[in-house]
């Protein structure tokens, strides 16, 4: 099984503001904090059930807010605004 995960900051537990969701916001590094974790529930979630591949799409904006030093490394992780219709 494989799993692909899309991954929006809005929506995340806690992210409730602007200043959440915004690269210039006051919470943004909060909010990309929660959004890293709760993507990593999912990953587990999804090995845990037998998935053989995980891939994470990071589709807020431009896609740099998951911290790929804190993701779990066994997901692919696809950031960047480069991919078509991000
Ligand atoms: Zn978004």
């Amino acid at each position: 099984m494989k799993i692909y995960i899309s991954a929006d900051i809005e929506g995340i537990g806690c992210v409730v503001r602007g200043e959440h969701a915004s690269t210039s916001g006051r919470d943004y590094d909060t909010a990309r904090r929660l959004m890293t974790q709760e993507v990593n529930a999912a990953i587990r979630g999804a090995f845990d059930a037998g998935a053989r591949e995980v891939t994470v799409c990071d589709a807020h904006n431009t896609g740099p807010n998951l911290l790929p030093e804190s993701l779990d490394k066994r997901a692919v992780l696809v950031m960047g605004g480069s991919r078509r219709g991000y």
